[in-house]
């Protein structure tokens, strides 16, 4: 969905930020960043997210998780969410996260400048080890999780029976295994 401010957004055009798709016009939506914004389009009406394996042989161990909608497709888009939206993204992420790797998970968003597809999209594994910095404010759970500034993205983990919420980084799926 092509909205005013992200006509503002597009006019700084680099990667992802110069997209234009639309889901009303599929034409729009070939180019390869728009790929998840294709996947989206297959998925039924009506659910507010879905889960996706990682489609990149090299990381065999990831899952993504992403919003059926094409809203906050762009740049920085937990900051164009609600705070309900993002508290139910999270959830999700969270949830699958632990079914999957127990007390081991890890999920990310990168920054603007880090991502290759336009749609919005949470990645979901397993921590690596050693990647613990002093950088993270511990929250109790998804509804406290911070928005990052803009253009930034987030990493969080489990600690503690708390989630560290790691800000100020852009490329931070590099923390789980690929
Ligand atoms: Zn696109
Ligand atoms: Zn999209
Ligand atoms: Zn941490």
């Amino acid at each position: 969905m092509l909205i005013p401010a992200l006509l503002v957004w597009a006019a700084l055009a680099t990667d992802i930020t110069g997209c234009r798709c639309d889901p009303a016009r599929p034409e729009s939506m070939e180019a390869p960043l728009c790929g998840l914004c294709r996947e989206a389009e297959k998925q039924p009406a009506g659910v507010p997210y879905f889960f996706l394996k990682d489609s990149n042989p090299f990381k065999p161990n990831r899952w993504l998780l992403l919003p059926r909608s094409h809203g906050p497709d762009g740049l920085s888009p937990l900051l164009r969410m609600t705070a309900a939206e993002r508290t139910r993204l999270w959830t999700a992420a969270v949830q699958k996260a632990r079914e999957l790797w127990g007390d081991d998970w890890g999920i990310a968003i990168n920054g603007d400048t880090a991502r290759t597809q336009c749609h919005t999209h949470i990645h979901i594994g397993r921590l690596l080890k050693g990647v613990e910095t002093d950088h993270f404010v511990v929250v109790d759970g998804p509804a406290q999780i911070p928005v990052p500034e803009e253009g930034y993205g987030l990493w969080i983990h489990p600690a503690g029976g708390k989630l560290h919420v790691h800000l100020g980084e852009r490329n931070t799926e590099t923390v789980l295994l690929r």
